[in-house]
């Protein structure tokens, strides 16, 4: 059970725990809903995911950043479990390797529209963004 006051956030894929903890607020980004936020005692939602920086307020205080590259997010009032067998926590992401995947994507978009180039940039898009590199990689 969750500290009173918190829920349990869980970050899984089919194979394991990426992430598991007592947190305050989940904010995420569904695919109807754009970006959302969950708090303690929201009531039960279920929700498909796109490619997004996902944040984790812990309860100690702290924030776990995420790339969330889709799933889905289940909500009840005392946990969330995010569902994804494509996430990264921010420490774990290589920000000069999202910077390349970005640049290529951007220029292979001034080519030919492609869902599957619009897909990278937004993995690259989450990816620099969680680890506070987005703005500073647009700048350049
Ligand atoms: P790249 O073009 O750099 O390979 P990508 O978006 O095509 O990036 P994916 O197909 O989404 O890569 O992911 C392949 C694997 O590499 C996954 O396990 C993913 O977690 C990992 N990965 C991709 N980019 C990064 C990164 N910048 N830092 C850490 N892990 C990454």
């Amino acid at each position: 059970m969750a500290e009173s006051g918190g829920f349990r956030v869980e970050v899984v894929s089919p194979e394991r725990v990426l992430f598991s903890g007592d947190a305050k607020q989940v904010i995420t980004r569904t695919l109807d809903g754009g970006e959302i936020a969950f708090l303690p005692g929201h009531i039960s939602f279920l929700g498909a995911l796109v490619e997004n920086h996902t944040r984790i307020y812990l309860s100690d205080g702290k924030v776990q950043d995420l790339a969330v590259h889709g799933g889905f997010v289940e909500v009840a009032p005392d946990h969330v479990t995010i569902l994804s067998d494509a996430a990264e926590l921010a420490e774990d992401i290589d920000v000069v390797r999202a910077r390349a995947a970005k640049e290529r994507a951007e220029a292979a978009m001034r080519g030919e529209h492609d869902a599957a180039v619009e897909a990278d940039l937004r993995r690259a898009h989450a990816r620099l963004s969680a680890t506070g590199g987005l703005a500073q990689g647009a700048a350049h």
